[in-house]
């Protein structure tokens, strides 16, 4: 049975809080995507003290998920049970010591770049054209243009479950292409991150360099959630996809992106069912036409709208 986001759990069950917990909240807004359902539960915590004690008290049984901003997340249109994270001002700090970056989980990595930029410290760059928070970055070891977070992560810290505190170093975090091997329901707080000594100005220019790039290359105007699916070993995805001929294909209001057919787009009216059943009629003609499985990159969280129900 496809479980509706019923309103079964009252707030005042669950632990106090000095941040904000609220009952069926909608996520659409919060998301790249525009789409999806609603939060069950949204607990956005004071601070790292109210997040471990919430997490400490919250019965084990209840589903946790986390979101950052969603460039690289599907909610689904039933939405999400249990509560949602979302970590915001509180976590997003930024501070320079030395050639070190501490960011807060919930910086976005156009600011970690900046500071970079502006303290002289370079390496960063890269994360300017991600448009996703630190926490993301950690979760889905984020890179572009031959850099990942990996390469610049010293340690990061983490909630588990249970709420205890973990300060990981960068071989703890386990990362490999587009993943981390920390436990799903973990929650990033802050990273650590090293650069290197370098010039403003041409840590200026070369993020000029990337948004130009970006700008040229990807829909980044447009309700995407980023690569939809991993490259496979030695090939380009979006290469698959063009040769599958899905390029521009559609399915209510998804579009597979013309400028950049390993992003989907929602073209207004789209539900995160037409999304994603687009995305597996892809990898279905990919499939049939290569011999090769894409695997999504894009994280799909949440359950599916009962038939018929809106
Ligand atoms: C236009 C566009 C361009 C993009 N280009 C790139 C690119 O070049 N390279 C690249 O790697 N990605 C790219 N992406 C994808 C995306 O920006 C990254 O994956 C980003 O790191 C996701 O961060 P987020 O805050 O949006 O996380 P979300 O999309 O909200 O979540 C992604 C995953 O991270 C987890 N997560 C989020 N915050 C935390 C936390 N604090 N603790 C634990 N888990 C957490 C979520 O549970 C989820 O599993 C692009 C996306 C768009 C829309």
């Amino acid at each position: 049975m496809i479980e509706a986001a019923a309103p079964t759990r009252a707030i005042e069950a669950l632990p106090d809080v000095r941040g904000s917990l609220r009952r069926n909240v909608p996520l659409a807004r919060l998301l790249w995507f525009r789409v999806g359902g609603s939060a069950e539960i949204l607990f956005e915590p004071a601070d790292r003290g109210d997040l471990g004690r919430f997490l400490e008290r919250l019965p084990a049984e209840m589903p946790v998920t986390v979101i950052g901003v969603g460039s690289n997340l599907l909610v689904r249109d039933g939405g999400i049970p249990g509560v949602t994270i979302r970590l915001g001002r509180p976590f997003s700090n930024v501070v320079r010591d030395g050639v070190r970056i501490r960011a807060g989980a919930a910086a976005m990595d156009v600011t970690v770049a900046r500071e970079g930029r502006d303290a002289g410290v370079a390496g960063l760059e890269f994360l300017s054209g991600i448009p996703g928070t630190i926490g993301g970055a950690l979760r889905m070891n984020a890179g572009a243009y031959g850099r990942e977070i990996r390469d610049v992560v010293v340690s990061a810290e983490a909630f588990d479950r249970a709420g205890t505190a973990h300060r990981l170093d960068a071989a703890e975090l386990g990362f490999g292409y587009r993943k981390c091997a920390v436990p799903e329901d973990w929650i990033f707080t802050e990273a650590v991150l090293q650069g290197e000594p370098g010039s403003p100005e041409e840590i200026a220019s070369r993020m000029a360099e990337i948004s130009n790039a970006r700008n040229q290359d990807q829909p980044i105007r447009e309700r995407t959630g980023g690569s939809t699916f991993k490259n496979p070993r030695g090939v380009s995805a979006w290469e698959l996809i063009e040769e599958a001929g899905c390029r521009g294909l559609t399915r209510g209001g998804a579009q597979v992106s013309p400028l950049h057919c390993n992003f989907l787009i929602n073209t207004g009216g789209a539900t995160a069912a037409d999304l994603e059943d687009l995305g597996e009629e892809v990898r279905e003609k990919v499939k049939a036409a290569t011999g090769i499985r894409l695997e999504w990159e894009i994280r799909r969280v949440g359950i599916a709208r009962e038939p018929g129900h809106g």
